[in-house]
């Protein structure tokens, strides 16, 4: 696969407090082959995902995390089995926490990241988050076979949806057809 030689290697350890402290910001790619999860599902695992992480204290005091990380994967399409290529965008924002407690006292816009004392597996956290924005199933944008197999031809839109109570409060709110 195309490599840019100027992409540096994202670190796979940091120390994602001390790195908020000091408001580290990380920029570079991993190899998809090292994300078991995503190269399980990904037909490429010899692409790359670009990562950029922002460590900061927030407005509320609390070390945090943003940034995206994102790829382009080969999945399977599911209309025609073909390999597909889906762009796959994650948009991290999280705080870091010790345990369940802290997580509680997050401000909603950010998801816990639990991390023990010391160095953390960015790659783990970074995988989990790719796998929280995969599409549930991928579809070519254009009709690949005969559209009159299927009673809607438009590809299924799946949003990164992390929240069931905010997914139920939606079919709540979708008027009854
Ligand atoms: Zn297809």
């Amino acid at each position: 696969m195309f490599k840019t030689p100027s992409n540096k290697v994202l670190p796979r350890q940091g120390d994602p407090r001390k790195f908020a402290q000091h408001g580290v910001v990380l920029e570079g790619c991993i190899a998809t082959s090292d994300l078991p999860r995503i190269a399980e599902v990904a037909e490429n695992s010899g692409g790359e995902v670009q990562v950029r992480l922002e460590f900061k204290i927030s407005e509320e005091k609390k070390k945090v995390v943003v940034g995206t990380a994102s790829a382009d994967l080969l999945l399977i399409c599911q209309r025609c089995l073909e390999p597909v290529t889906v762009p796959v965008e994650s948009n991290i924002s999280l705080g870091i926490v010790w345990d369940e407690e802290g997580a509680n006292k997050l401000p909603p816009h950010f998801e816990p990241w639990i991390s023990g004392e010391g160095m953390a597996d960015l790659y783990d956290m970074i995988e989990e988050e790719l796998l929280l924005s995969l599409p549930a199933v991928a579809y070519h944008e254009e009709l690949c076979i005969d559209s009159k197999l299927y009673s809607s031809g438009k590809p299924v839109e799946v949003k990164k949806e992390r929240n069931p109570f905010q997914v139920l409060e939606q079919l709540k709110s979708s008027p009854k057809s």
